[in-house]
């Protein structure tokens, strides 16, 4: 009856869905274990009319203008030029760590200096990770460099991955790097804002298409059953001879048989406050005080204009699949990429099953960059 099973309504599954009904003329039955559509993208309205994001700020960036153009035919665009500050003591200051960061912590006379230094050495607009800047020679340079890993990423990523930066995977600590220009902007993208009416909507209206059904509440694994043995799919109990896409955890799908995949999850603790304004900023960054490591203040990142102001807290830990516990982040390095691959081995029993997404993949992907994925994947299926 279906050609296909998406399992997951995320941006990797609903845009896997949306090319597989419209472009490869496939009839998709999308399941999702959660009540909404959306994965961790999804926004709603919280009791006091304040759009929130429920699983932490989402904010859509890319250079990539064939998948910009293809999310736009969902939604209208919220132009927004996402900014971050970190609270180092009594200051705020940019991050990343930029040129404008460097006259606030050093002055404006000694960071004329220290800007010329930078500028010669990695040429403006170069975008350096802490961990090559780290290995720079120059006193100075070193100086700057540890500033910035003891103030901006230290304890901001021992209370995010439990690890330090240096224990973590590179590209992790990279995706903020030090960037040697004034722009204050979190992302260097070309194309970078908010879904104008939130997430939802977009997702509401890329999984409407007569050739798609989405079943919401619905937990794969009572449905969906891979028959090792036989290398077979059945489908409530059927056997099912169509392509499956499968965007959660693949350790669940084999009952963690080799032990479970480390995640990071995290908990969000959300206040409303009956004042206009919390922290002036979308996204503050505590990167040296608290056990959360951000605060994000939804009005600004919206750009909604409401009477009282919502906020959420992000206090990060080690994810153990407790009800109600969601798994955020892979942890990435050999060990664990080691286990990803024996049970991602497992799948490869059967040909028509694809694995796709951050859970699925292991990886650590931002929304652009999925959505390209999964276009690509439901493309190659023919
Ligand atoms: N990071 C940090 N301090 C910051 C911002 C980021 O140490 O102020 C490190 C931290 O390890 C974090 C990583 O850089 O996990 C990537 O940050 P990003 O903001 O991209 O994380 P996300 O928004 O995806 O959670």
């Amino acid at each position: 009856m279906y050609d296909v099973v998406v399992i997951g309504s995320g941006i990797a599954g609903a845009a896997a869905a949306r090319v597989l009904a419209e472009e490869q003329n496939k009839s998709v039955l999308v399941l999702e274990k959660k009540g909404h559509i959306g994965g961790n993208c999804y926004d709603e309205e919280d009791a006091y009319g304040v759009l929130i994001h429920k699983y932490g700020p989402h904010i859509f960036h890319t250079n990539d203008q064939e998948v910009y153009e293809w999310l736009s035919r969902f939604t209208d665009w919220y132009a927004f030029g996402h900014e971050v500050v970190a609270r180092v003591g009594d200051q705020l200051i940019p991050v990343p760590f930029n040129l404008n960061t460097l006259k606030q912590v050093y002055g404006a006379e000694k960071a004329e200096a220290l800007e010329k230094k930078l500028v010669d050495t990695f040429g403006a607009g170069a975008r350096v990770p802490i961990l090559k800047l780290r290995e720079q020679q120059d006193p100075e340079i070193q100086a700057i460099a540890d500033y910035v890993y003891e103030n901006i990423f230290l304890r901001y990523t021992m209370k995010q991955w439990g690890q330090k930066p240096e224990e973590i995977d590179p590209a992790v600590t990279g995706r903020v790097p030090v960037v040697i220009s004034h722009d204050n902007r979190y992302f260097g993208d070309r194309y970078q804002g908010m879904p104008k009416d939130g997430y939802t909507p977009m997702f509401e209206k890329m999984l409407y298409h007569p050739q798609i059904e989405v079943r919401t509440g619905v937990d794969a694994r009572d449905v969906l059953e891979l028959q090792e043995d036989t290398g077979k799919i059945l489908l409530e109990g059927k056997a099912f001879s169509g392509t499956v896409i499968y965007t959660g955890p693949v350790d669940e799908l084999f009952d963690c048989r080799f032990g479970r995949l480390p995640y990071r999850t995290l908990r969000f603790d959300f206040e409303h406050l009956d004042i206009p304004d919390y922290q002036g900023h979308s996204v503050v960054n505590y990167t040296v005080s608290e056990d959360f490591t951000r605060i994000t203040e939804f009005k600004y990142l919206t750009g909604q204009e409401t009477e009282g102001t919502t906020i959420v807290r992000e206090y990060p830990s080690a994810y153990t699949a407790a009800e109600g516990e969601i798994p955020y982040y892979a942890i990435m390095n050999p060990e664990n990429n080691k286990l990803y691959e024996e049970y991602a081995a497992l799948t490869k029993k059967f040909p028509a099953f694809h694995l796709l997404g951050r859970l699925a993949e292991y990886k650590y992907y931002n929304i652009d960059a999925m959505a390209a994925k999964a276009i690509g994947l439901a493309r190659s299926l023919a």
